[in-house]
Formats: structure tokens, C-alpha cells, sequence
């Protein structure tokens, strides 16, 4: 792949290689903007058919994160990471202390976090080499449920933009029906928000055990994975994978709005605006799911809990700026996915030219 042709590459400030034969490690980190701060961005270990498909996926994560960050009003920057290799036959805690070192060199303008095939207890292993980690056990940890917490007020903006909700007050989302795709770290305790706020639910996994708690605790309906699209639904709650609004999904779906944690929930930038033609409300990934970027915000604060947590009144704001990006999109006729790219945009200076 020629990288600087890409479409992923959008004046990347620095994409980085790290080796380590001796573990092997292979990485790559790319910085895709600093002018808010350090770039701040998970560190996804995946087993990449090839190593075009992992730059392929650092350049467009890393890019998405300087527009989360920016419409989540967080002082970062936006980054990410991404380790060559099967995290459930390759991973050894050698291994994360070897990318620790690579995060170690960077001094500071990346800092690593959490993502799809790490855990806390990789971040502790890095840790040992670099303080420029987030989501250890001693600093932020999980970020999931403050995940699922935004992802709730999503829900809530969207259901109220639509005229769904009937009432207001604690059961505000009263016979409101949406399906989960994915009850997991995310999905699950955002199904406990829906729930108590009166939602009906309908949820799928591939976990049948994560099925069977969810229909046990909140009553709800469980369907096969196949059959989430199609549900008798109001909301779809992307919890999963990415690429979930695709050609073959979108004319199965029932539901009149599109809101869950899933990053790069859309194929292609077109099924943003096949979705607004569609005349279904959809709440772009990277605002609703903010809600782990704002908690690392706040990593050095001690916080009390709820009512007076200061991250959940931070990432409760996710409520607000999702309803004006409806309103923008509204008032515009553009699809809510090109509106909050603009929103975003416009929190951001783009990557200066290098001086001389
Ligand atoms: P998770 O792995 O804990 O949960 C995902 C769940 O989806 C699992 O229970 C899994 O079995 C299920 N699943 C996988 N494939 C499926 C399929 N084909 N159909 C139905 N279910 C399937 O992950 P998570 O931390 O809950 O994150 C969920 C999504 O949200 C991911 O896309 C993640 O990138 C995104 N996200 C998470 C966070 C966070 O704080 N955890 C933040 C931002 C974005």
C-alpha cells in the first residue's frame, strides 16, 4: 500500500514502527494531531491478515480519535496503536513491556491506552516501561461503564429529538424499544440504564451466556445474531463490531434511530447519508461513545461517585452535544455524520506544515 495515497492518511503527523524480535512485537503507532494535546488512543492488538490491514486500521482509528476528543472537549490530541498478532496465543506481558518501550520513546505525545484485545492488566505491564499509559489498575481502569453511561444520554438525546419519549422523569424511556447488538462491557450496563429508565429490550451475542444475563436481568428478548437488524424496534444499539450499517444491513432495519458504542459503525461515509435518506436519526460512533476518552481526562482526579462525579457530569454533556448536531443537521439537510465531522472540526487546528 502506498501510505501517503491512502484515503486513511490524512496528514498524519508521525506513523511509528516498533520491532522487538526478541518478543516479537510488531507495531505501529500513528499520531494523527497533537494541536489540542498528546494523542491520546487505545492500543488494539488484532490478528491482521496482513500488515497493509493493520496500517490500514492505526490510520483510520488514529484519526477518529482526534474528532472524538475534539467534540468531547478533552485536552487530547488523537492517536492509536495497534499490535500485529492473536492476543489469545501471542500476548505475554514481555510483549507489552516491549510496546511500553515503543510508547516510552514517543515521550509523551502518544499515550496508550486500553482497546480491542488489551486489558488493564497489559496497561500495568507497560506500565513498568512508560508512564504515558492510561487505564492501568492504579489510574483510570475500565472505561466501559462511563462508556455505557454516554451512551445512555445518547439514547436519551435521540429518543427525545424524535418525540419518542412520552413522559419525562426516571421512566422517561417507557415502551421505548431498542435492541442491543452485543452485551458486553458496554452493552451490558447500558442495557441496566435502559431498563431502568422503562426501555423494552431485545438483545443479541455471540456469548450465550451474556444472552442469558441480560434476558434474566432485564427481561429481555433474546434473538439471533442475524436477526438483530431486522427487530420490531425504535433504536438500534450497535454494541459490537464495526460496519454494522452496511448495504446488506440497512434495508433491514426497522428501527428510526442508530445510536450504540461500536467504533466505525458505518461501511462507508455513504451509509451516513443512505441513513439520513432513510430518514433514520443516527448519532455518530465517535460522539456517543466518548465517555472512556473523557474518564482518562480525569485519571489524575479523585472522584467521590455518583451524583457528584465530575466525569459523569463531563460525559452527560455527550446528551447535549448530540442534540445539537441534530439540530444542525435538521436545519442543514446534512446527514448528522458529515455535521459533527464539521463540529469537530472546528475544535481542532489541523497539522501544520513542518518548519523549516
Ligand atoms: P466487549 O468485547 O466487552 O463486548 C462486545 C460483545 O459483543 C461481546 O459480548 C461479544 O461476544 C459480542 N459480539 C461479538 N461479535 C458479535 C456479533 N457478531 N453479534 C453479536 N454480538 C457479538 O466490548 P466492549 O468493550 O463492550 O465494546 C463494544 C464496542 O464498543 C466495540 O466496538 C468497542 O470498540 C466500542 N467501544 C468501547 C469502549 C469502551 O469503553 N469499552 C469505548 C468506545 C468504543
Amino acid at each position: 500500500m502506498s501510505m501517503f495515497a491512502s484515503p486513511h492518511f490524512d496528514r498524519h503527523e508521525q506513523v511509528v514502527f516498533g520491532h522487538d524480535p526478541e518478543t516479537g512485537l510488531k507495531a505501529i503507532v500513528a499520531i494523527h494531531n497533537t494541536a489540542r494535546g498528546p494523542a491520546v488512543g487505545g492500543c488494539r492488538m488484532w490478528a491482521y491478515a496482513s500488515d497493509d490491514e493493520a496500517l490500514t486500521d492505526v490510520l483510520r482509528l488514529s484519526r477518529g480519535m482526534t474528532y472524538k476528543s475534539a467534540l468531547a472537549n478533552v485536552a487530547f490530541g488523537g492517536g492509536k496503536s495497534v499490535i500485529i498478532g492473536d492476543p489469545k496465543r501471542e500476548k505475554t506481558p514481555a510483549l507489552m513491556r516491549a510496546m511500553g518501550r515503543v510508547v516510552e520513546r514517543l515521550a509523551g505525545r502518544y499515550v496508550v491506552a486500553e482497546d480491542v484485545g488489551t486489558t488493564v492488566a497489559d496497561m500495568d505491564s507497560m506500565a513498568a516501561e512508560t508512564q504515558h499509559v492510561a487505564c492501568t489498575s492504579e489510574g483510570s481502569g475500565n472505561p466501559s461503564p462511563y462508556t455505557a453511561y454516554g451512551v445512555y444520554q445518547g439514547i436519551l438525546a435521540a429518543a427525545r429529538h424524535s418525540g419518542l419519549t412520552r413522559t419525562g422523569g426516571e421512566r422517561e424511556l417507557s415502551g421505548v424499544r431498542v435492541a442491543i447488538q452485543g452485551v458486553g462491557q458496554v452493552g451490558a450496563p447500558l442495557a441496566k440504564y435502559l431498563f431502568e429508565a422503562g426501555a423494552v429490550l431485545v438483545v443479541t451475542d455471540i456469548d450465550r451466556d451474556a444472552i442469558a444475563a441480560a434476558v434474566a436481568a432485564y427481561n429481555a428478548t433474546a434473538v439471533e445474531p442475524d436477526a438483530i437488524y431486522g427487530a420490531e424496534v425504535d433504536v438500534f444499539a450497535p454494541c459490537a463490531l464495526g460496519a454494522v450499517i452496511n448495504d446488506e444491513t440497512l434495508p433491514q432495519l426497522q428501527a428510526c434511530i442508530v445510536a450504540g458504542s461500536a467504533n466505525n459503525q458505518l461501511a462507508e461515509p455513504r451509509h451516513g447519508i443512505a441513513l439520513a435518506e432513510r430518514g433514520i436519526l443516527y448519532a455518530p460512533d465517535y460522539a456517543i461513545n466518548a465517555g472512556g476518552i473523557i474518564e482518562i481526562a480525569y485519571m489524575d482526579d479523585k472522584r467521590e461517585g455518583h451524583p457528584d462525579d465530575p466525569v459523569l457530569r463531563h460525559v452527560a454533556g455527550i446528551h447535549d452535544t448530540l442534540l445539537e448536531i441534530f439540530r444542525r443537521a435538521g436545519q442543514s439537510g446534512r446527514p448528522t455524520s458529515e455535521v459533527a465531522d464539521r463540529l469537530a472540526e472546528e475544535r481542532f487546528q489541523p497539522t501544520e506544515p513542518l518548519a523549516a
